[in-house]
């Protein structure tokens, strides 16, 4: 079967891993961070979502991008600072808006398979992640905005989504914590939430218990061709002077933002940007067990997620950030998140909330690139 060297331990590099593990590769997986999951997959929205399928490819989006680009607070914000990276990323975004309802179809249904996947793995390897089996509701303010949303719904069903229109009464009854005055929304029941840090961990404790190995703490700086296979090269990241190589039959490159860098290693072209978001979570005092949701909430207007994690975390993301790979958490970009929270659950209490901020690895068509390079062997 041979060995496989995955670069990379956030959820992608130790799903990967575990999935060549099962069919019979040996595996190494190589992380620059101590843990795995300490990068995007650390803190992000929780939600297990199929129904957060839509593509982002609009002219709407880029309307807004441009109209928001000196408010601190929007959702969306573009640093106008030039660069080649973003240039190209935001022309190949524009590129592919013509495809937005094919994407958006195929994205569902890399979705769904995803969602029943990772169910099962959990379930398998026995892994707590304070998953919640709630659903999923989308809330809308006006008519236009959840107009919109029932043409993204028909798409969403043309990729096998089960999901359906309620009203704000059915709002009230599926989220009673939820204080706000809706128009409508939707609801998915098979979406979930649950701590992706907490599932990447579990799944890599399962990994080694399947003979995986990890290498923490190396930084991966060269891939060479080597007989019938790859070497991977690499330095430690407290000690420049560590150096060490490692040979594999095939490398996989599950490096989240870092993925661009190593393609180019090897003369493969993956125009990945980092996409910066923020989140909040909340700590549940034992009295308000009750006044933070279980369901997982989508507010489509303010494009911000929430995920209940357990009794005593309530997380709460959003925000989206053209910014190049600073990951400084901004006090201009967490406030609106605290003051959504206060707004939508005013008895809850907020004294006590930990922030982070997240780089999104993503591709201007926004689905992921799975399968062989096209350039080059074994990668
Ligand atoms: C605010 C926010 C909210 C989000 N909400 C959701 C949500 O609700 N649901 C959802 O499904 N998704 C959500 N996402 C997206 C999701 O978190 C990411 O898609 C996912 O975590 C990416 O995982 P990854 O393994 O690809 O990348 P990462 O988790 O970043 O892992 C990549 C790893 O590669 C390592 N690496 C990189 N370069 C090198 C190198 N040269 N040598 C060695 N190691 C290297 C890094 O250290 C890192 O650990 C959200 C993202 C953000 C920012």
């Amino acid at each position: 079967m041979g060995h496989a060297i995955v670069i990379g331990a956030g959820i992608t590099g130790v799903t990967t891993a575990y999935a060549l593990l099962r069919r019979g590769h040996a595996v190494t997986v190589l992380e620059r961070h101590p843990y795995a999951a300490l990068e995007t997959s650390f803190a992000n929205g929780g939600q297990l979502s199929a129904s957060n399928a839509e593509v982002w490819n609009q002219w709407s989006n880029v309307a807004h991008g441009l109209r928001w680009i000196f408010t601190r607070s929007a959702p969306l914000l573009l640093n106008p600072k030039p660069s080649w990276h973003k240039m190209s990323w935001l022309a190949e975004f524009i590129g592919q808006i013509r495809r937005y309802e094919e994407n958006t179809v195929e994205t569902v249904r890399l979705a769904i398979e995803a969602r029943r996947h990772l169910f099962e793995i959990a379930a398998r390897e026995g892994i707590a992640f304070d998953l919640e089996k709630r659903g999923l509701m989308h809330v809308y303010r006006d008519s236009a905005s959840f107009a919109h949303a029932a043409k993204v719904n028909a798409l969403l069903k043309r990729g096998g989504l089960e999901r359906e229109p309620v009203t704000p009464e059915e709002i009230r009854t599926i989220e009673p914590t939820l204080d706000g005055t809706f128009h409508g929304g939707f609801f998915t029941p098979r979406d979930a939430s649950g701590d992706i840090c907490r599932f990447t961990r579990g799944l890599a404790q399962a990994c080694a218990r399947l003979g995986g190995r990890f290498v923490h703490g190396v930084e991966v700086g060269a891939i060479r061709e080597a007989e019938g296979g790859r070497v991977v090269e690499w330095q430690g990241v407290d000690d420049a002077q560590a150096k060490g190589a490692l040979a594999a039959d095939q490398v996989v490159i599950c490096a989240g933002v870092g993925s661009r860098q190593i393609a180019a290693l090897v003369g493969e072209r993956l125009n990945v940007y980092p996409v910066k978001g923020y989140s909040i979570t909340v700590a549940v005092k034992p009295e308000d067990v009750d006044r933070a949701p279980r369901v997982a909430l989508l507010d489509d207007a303010a494009k911000i997620v929430t995920s209940r994690l357990g009794d005593t975390r309530f997380r709460v993301a959003g925000t989206a950030e053209l910014n190049g790979y600073n990951r400084d958490v901004r006090a201009d970009r967490i406030a609106p998140l605290v003051d959504w929270t206060r707004r939508h659950f005013p008895k809850l209490d907020t004294s006590d909330v930990a922030v982070w901020a997240g780089l999104r690895p993503m591709l201007p068509g926004m689905l992921p690139r799975v399968g062989a390079s096209r350039r080059a062997r074994n990668v």
